[in-house]
């Protein structure tokens, strides 16, 4: 009932928007506004882009600063998240304005940033190759990531959770999975831990390269339930919230980081400071409550974890 209200209250969350783009905005720097309301919490946040900024010793801020901006990894298919509106091809989300925020402190006009959708399995490869300059998606921090890539922050912490449709009534935690079939992503954190935990047997994993592929396999009844974040699965609720409900406590630790090519210190460095600030000054809490805060959940600020 709980998740109900909640995705009731985001996707009321998202009419309002639309309703009423300009009014409580953050920063009320105008440059953002007027140009047709299409739902997306960005025509209410715009950010100061940072003057003369330099960086020592990172190759990556340099590439950056001779292409006049940054390209930015993100997910493309996650509302509340990482979401491209098929009209409009407009970015939102919680990560999208956080990789907003960093491009304009790093000197970046935001309406500059080149976005490349990157599917979860193809992250490490994108900063190693260079395709990227940084990634915001839903990225959870852990060691063995680390040994490809950088990451800053946490900036925000999410858990395992699980998507089931709204009549289904035999699941409603993660012991109740076995025999049941189960979706999540190549390359993601929830599916290696559904292996490794034997949530349910082998053959019962499906396993694709999106999560909104996985909520259509639910939507047909060709899966039990779809398993990743609870932040990523509340936003599918609340697009659909007759169809789909988030049950059960989450199982997991997701601190998400801004993915980095792993030897450039000095962005990392610079980017914590950047994320610290955020939190500092508010505007981490303002970009909360423009996105995912609409479901109505408060979330904490995460304590930056400097390596
Ligand atoms: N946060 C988890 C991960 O990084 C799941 C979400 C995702 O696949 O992006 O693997």
């Amino acid at each position: 009932m709980r998740i109900r209200t909640l995705a009731a209250g985001l996707l009321a969350a998202g009419l309002a928007l639309t309703a009423c783009g300009k009014e409580g905005a953050p920063s009320d720097s105008g440059s953002g506004e007027g140009n047709g309301g299409d739902g997306n919490a960005a025509e209410t946040l715009s950010y100061e882009v940072a003057q003369d900024v330099t960086l020592e010793g990172s190759p990556t801020f340099e590439k950056m600063t001779n292409r006049g901006g940054p390209i930015v990894g993100v997910k493309e298919d996650q509302p509340g998240l990482g979401y491209k509106d098929p009209t409009s091809g407009e970015y939102s989300g919680f990560d999208v304005e956080i990789a907003r925020m960093v491009s304009a402190r790093l000197g970046f006009d935001p309406a500059k940033i080149e976005y490349k959708p990157v599917p979860s399995a193809g992250r490490e490869q994108a900063l190693i190759n260079g395709d990227v300059d940084y990634y915001v998606g839903t990225y959870t921090i852990n060691d063995e990531r680390k040994e490809q890539v950088g990451f800053a922050g946490p900036y925000f912490v999410a858990g395992q959770g699980l998507l089931v449709s709204a009549d289904n009534e035999d699941i409603n935690g993660k012991d109740d999975l076995k025999g049941k079939k189960v979706c999540s992503v190549s390359g993601s954190t929830p599916i290696q831990r559904v292996r490794e935990q034997g949530l349910t047997e082998d053959g019962n994993i499906v396993e694709l390269q999106t999560y909104s592929q996985c909520v259509n396999q639910l939507a047909q009844g060709q899966v039990d339930a779809v398993t990743t974040d609870d932040a990523i699965l509340l936003g599918y609720a609340a697009q659909e919230p007759d169809n789909f409900k988030v049950v059960g406590e989450t199982f997991s630790d997701e601190p998400y980081g801004i993915g980095l090519p792993k030897q450039d210190d000095a962005l990392r460095e610079k980017v914590n400071d950047i994320l610290q600030e955020a939190m500092d000054d508010g505007t981490w809490q303002e970009i909360y409550d423009a996105t995912l805060g609409q479901s109505g959940n408060e979330a904490e600020m995460p304590t930056i974890e400097r390596y």
